[in-house]
């Protein structure tokens, strides 16, 4: 799906202003408008797809390249020494801005990402087909 016209390709091409933190060839990086914490960012690829796996190799590879990098600097502006990276892929999964982007999130007393974590039983032989479904598909 084509993410073109969403606010975040219009702010990419400098029509709506951030408080840019980090740019390349491929990929740009902001502060949340709402932060779920102090030091809240979002980094997104320049390609507008809307979602994760439509993502051209170039573009995962230069996203993956520069996470780790702005993480880093996150945490040194802000002093935090945890946080979570999160990526939503539809509006079920809370995705709100159909462009893909990546959130770091410090956790800090003040603020931080809540997870509601309730695991579903997996038996071993349906981990074993899914296993080899997935596996499949990769192929
Ligand atoms: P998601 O629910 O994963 O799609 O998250 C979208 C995020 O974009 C939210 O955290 C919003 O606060 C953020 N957001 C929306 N509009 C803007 C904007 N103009 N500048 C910065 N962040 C924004």
């Amino acid at each position: 799906m084509s993410a073109a016209g969403t606010i975040f390709s219009k702010i990419i091409a400098g029509e709506i202003p951030c408080q840019c933190v980090y740019e390349d060839e491929r990929v740009f990086a902001f502060l949340d408008i709402a932060p779920l914490s102090h030091g809240h960012v979002l980094v997104l690829p320049k390609e507008a797809k809307a979602f994760l796996h439509e993502l051209s190799d170039e573009s995962a590879a230069a996203i993956g390249r520069a996470l780790p990098r702005i993480c880093r600097a996150v945490l040194a502006a802000t002093g935090a020494t945890s946080y979570n990276v999160l990526q939503n892929n539809g509006s079920a999964a809370h995705q709100a801005v159909m462009h893909v982007h990546f959130h770091i999130i410090p956790m800090t007393t003040a603020g931080g990402l809540g997870i509601a974590w309730k695991p579903v039983h997996l038996a071993s032989d349906e981990a074993v087909a899914l296993a080899t479904k997935i596996r499949e598909a990769l192929q």
